[in-house]
């Protein structure tokens, strides 16, 4: 199966809510749902049963309901909202998770070098990689965190607002090749993707391997590889670049007992409706845990960066950049809430949250690299167990140097904490050594909790 979306485009008109899914191994699934394009564009591939079924039966009815409330008097709602319960219920979209029938716990595998780096060591099964696409880190202090409860929650972990993209580039897709694979865009160990345009086919060029002339890996590579289960779930279509690098079998040999295989990225979708991204994040995790597997997710939410580029990245209040912030607040309050409310969950999360750039220079953008409102953004971890607010300068003064608000390098000095340092943190708490090439806190040094009492 190719990655293809067809023709629909998640940012252009009226077209809010298109869904892409894809799911790899056993089963795929390729599900588009949009009004104006009609069923026709509602593909399947080699679709089977799974335990799955009803997740997308919710799904289609949670779809057809948020379109119903931007076109409420197009007959055509009701066609839609008729034809996906029927589809729903008669099992035509139903899916396969991979599901690998030795659950191996890869903890004792783990060559992180310090258990003070993590809050509950032990304890998480399930890390979730966010970013906030063009978060501001002023958003996260007072008093305007105050308006934003789940992200005052999350600030509630180790964490700092003077975190910084990559040195050279203040644009998305390049920043979020450094967040999935801890390498910077530029030198001998760059990554090389510049680019912020939808990419290319695999075939024509729109693969990172392809680009840098050698195998890329990710942090989707190391956790697929230990057995966990992994997703993707992304606001911009141009983040198929990561299913083409690592779906599929785009990916590299699996070098850890047992194969797991080449595809790395075992559920991919893309959709730009906030509430179907959590539900989706929370449906797989379910599924994991239930299947007594660990796993790693990327969440990427696009709303504030398409919210800066109409409106300005303007922290006013009442500014629309402000109110996009709420509607992610909303999504992050729901999925915190589900994590704390599940007995299989609680305790067994941790949230690492981060943001490709800021922006406002110029001001319905974020292009250029030396503006401090642009390169600044925030990193958090968040575990939500007997975790202390503290700051991560403060417990990395050993490797990490916290720039001037002006400076975006730290030059002849440590270096800062990037959105690079995601990567390798995530594994960190898993368990798991980290991503192979990688160059950003390469050696797992970055602490993301107080060290633990002996
Ligand atoms: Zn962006």
């Amino acid at each position: 199966m190719a990655w293809k979306r067809r023709s629909v485009r998640s940012r252009s008109g009226p077209l809010r809510h298109p869904v892409f899914v894809a799911c790899n191994d056993d089963g795929f699934l390729f599900f588009q749902a949009s009004l104006l394009m009609g069923l026709e564009h509602i593909s399947q591939y080699d679709l089977d049963n799974s335990d799955l079924h009803l997740c997308f039966i919710y799904f289609a009815v949670r779809t057809t309901h948020s379109m119903s409330q931007q076109f409420k008097n197009n007959s055509k709602y009701v066609w839609l909202l008729l034809a996906s319960l029927v589809m729903a219920g008669s099992g035509i979209f139903t899916v396969n998770w991979p599901v690998q029938s030795s659950a191996s716990n890869t903890t004792t595998e783990s060559t992180a070098p310090t258990k003070s780096a993590l809050p509950n060591t032990n304890t998480i099964d399930h890390v979730i990689l966010i970013s906030v696409d063009g978060l501001r880190p002023e958003a996260l202090l007072p008093p305007i965190v105050d308006q934003y409860p789940a992200m005052q929650q999350l600030t509630q972990g180790a964490w700092t607002a003077q975190a910084r993209c990559d040195p050279d580039s203040s644009i998305t897709l390049p920043n979020h090749v450094d967040m999935l694979t801890g390498r910077l865009l530029v030198g001998e160990h760059g990554h090389g993707w510049v680019s912020n345009s939808d990419p290319p086919s695999r075939k024509m060029g729109g693969s990172l391997h392809l680009k840098a002339d050698r195998y890329i890996s990710s942090v989707f590579d190391v956790a697929h590889d230990a057995g966990m289960q992994t997703a993707m779930i992304a606001g911009k279509w141009k983040f198929v670049l990561f299913g083409q690098s690592y779906g599929e079998d785009a990916g590299g040999p699996d070098g850890v007992a047992p194969n797991d295989g080449q595809n790395k990225i075992d559920c991919f979708i893309h959709s730009s409706d906030l509430m179907t991204q959590v539900e989706q994040l929370v449906a797989f995790i379910n599924v994991a845990s239930q299947n007594q597997k660990r796993s790693f997710t990327f969440l990427h939410l696009a709303l504030p960066d398409f919210t800066g580029h109409g409106a300005g990245w303007d922290l006013n209040e009442g500014s629309s950049y402000r109110k996009s912030l709420q509607r992610i607040d909303q999504e992050l309050a729901s999925l915190l809430s589900k994590i704390q409310q599940s007995q299989s969950l609680a305790g067994r999360v941790a949230i690492v949250l981060t943001s490709d750039h800021g922006g406002g220079v110029p001001f319905t953008s974020h292009t250029d690299p030396e503006a401090p409102i642009n390169f600044t953004i925030p990193f958090m971890v968040w575990s939500g167990v007997n975790q202390k607010p503290v700051d991560l300068y403060l417990i990395n003064k050993v490797s990490r140097h916290c720039p001037g608000a002006n400076e975006r390098f730290t030059p002849n000095q440590l270096p800062p904490i990037r959105n690079a340092d995601a990567a390798n943190v995530c594994l960190t708490l898993l368990g798991l050594p980290p991503v192979p090439g990688s160059t950003v806190n390469a050696r797992q040094e970055l602490l993301v909790a107080l060290p633990q009492p002996k």
